[in-house]
């Protein structure tokens, strides 16, 4: 029996992490929690009969109270002795200390939630060396880092040469430059290929989600930036590819639905049945295209890279503006180009600090939504 708890468990990587455990055998859910959506977790409550919730406490007393069920915070979820695996499936930088949490408490966590990976990084590198002898690991939801990892069984990191990270383009590939500042929501939201919240989509349009991934990449397997490259696959058939030194190269191929690579993170280090549905006819998808991104079309691409590359402590600060400005534009608050636009304002202004200490770090992701929301007027 595999015992999970998930944090966001209302968000679509939440729900649909839920529908993957209705399909897998001997998998019991020990907490569920999410911010404000009660209507969600009481429906999942009474499902799935979790001893532990959470929800902003705005929302507690919405919540039916069935069967003895106990409010915990994300942290005392994330330590629960009675869990094998924490889901971190939120958005934003709300799973980050939770993930530290459970890390330190010796657990497996799997995580979806990017944000909190790139702004923690260097701590939960550094508890993942401390805590190896403790269970403590990190397994990748993410569909592109899911493929890597999973070309990585039985391989050796010492002999990879580079990894190549698929992506899709987003809904915005084919605009014009033009087009793109101007972008109305409801056509940026149309993705071509998966269904994920809104906040990711519109990432996904500026390949700000992109850039993230290049940096989780870095983070998750201690390969240096020269080495990771990312090219377009409008398909989304191949997830990743690992290029190894003997000229050999593994990717990984499936349908793009979230479903498996959260399926292969609950049943990690064994595969289960789930639907021979998913099996990939690659005689039907007729071909896979393969091309370089546009950066001038996308120039928020390079820019967070380079952010990254400089660890300055800018790249929390242009996480926390991205999570403001993303908002707005969904809002019909501001212009897509404007997301761009006060992202680099940020870049060229901010002023390079050694910040080593986690508090400092969330300061600047909080300093980043202050200085986006000031810009917004
Ligand atoms: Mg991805």
């Amino acid at each position: 029996m595999k015992r999970i708890a998930i944090i966001g468990s209302s968000g679509s990587i939440g729900q649909q992490t839920l529908e993957v455990v209705d399909k897998l055998k001997n998998v019991k859910v020990i907490a569920l929690s999410n911010n404000q959506n009660h209507t969600t977790l009481n429906k999942q409550i009474k499902k799935y009969k979790p001893k532990y919730f959470n929800i902003h406490e705005k929302y507690l007393n919405k919540v039916n109270r069935v069967s003895n069920i106990q409010q915990l915070n994300n942290e005392e979820i994330a330590s629960l002795e009675e869990i094998d695996l924490l889901i971190v499936a939120s958005t934003g930088i709300t799973g980050l200390k939770p993930t530290i949490v459970a890390l330190q408490a010796g657990k497996k966590v799997a995580i979806a939630n990017k944000e909190s990976l790139v702004i923690g990084g260097p701590f939960i590198k550094q508890i993942l060396e401390e805590k190896k002898e403790s269970g403590a690991e990190l397994i990748p939801i993410d569909s592109e880092h899911s493929a890597i990892w999973q070309c990585m069984t039985g391989e050796s990191w010492e002999t990879v040469s580079s990894l190549i990270i698929t992506a899709s383009g987003g809904s915005l590939i084919d605009k014009s430059i033009k087009d793109i500042n101007t972008i109305k929501p409801e056509l940026a939201l149309k993705h071509p290929n998966w269904s994920m919240g809104d906040k990711i989509t519109i990432d996904s349009a500026t390949l700000f989600n992109k850039a993230l991934e290049v940096i989780e990449a870095n983070i998750l397997f201690n390969i240096p930036f020269n080495k990771i490259h990312s090219i377009i696959h409008r398909e989304s058939i191949v997830h990743s590819i690992v290029n190894f030194i003997d000229g050999s190269s593994k990717a990984q191929l499936g349908h793009p639905d979230m479903k498996i690579p959260i399926q292969y993170a609950i049943s990690y280090p064994t595969r289960q049945y789930f639907d021979s549905k998913n099996i990939i006819e690659l005689l039907n998808e007729k071909k896979l295209t393969f091309e370089p991104i546009d950066q001038k079309k996308f120039p928020i691409y390079e820019l967070v890279i380079s952010a990254a590359k400089k660890s300055d402590g800018s790249l929390p600060a242009l996480l926390g503006a991205d999570e403001i400005l993303v908002n707005a534009f969904l809002a019909g608050r501001c212009e897509f180009g404007k997301i761009y636009e006060v992202q680099k304002k940020i870049y060229d202004q901010w002023h390079a600090t050694d910040q080593l200490e986690l508090d400092n770090v969330l300061d600047a992701y909080k300093w980043g939504e202050i200085f986006a929301t000031k810009q917004l007027g």
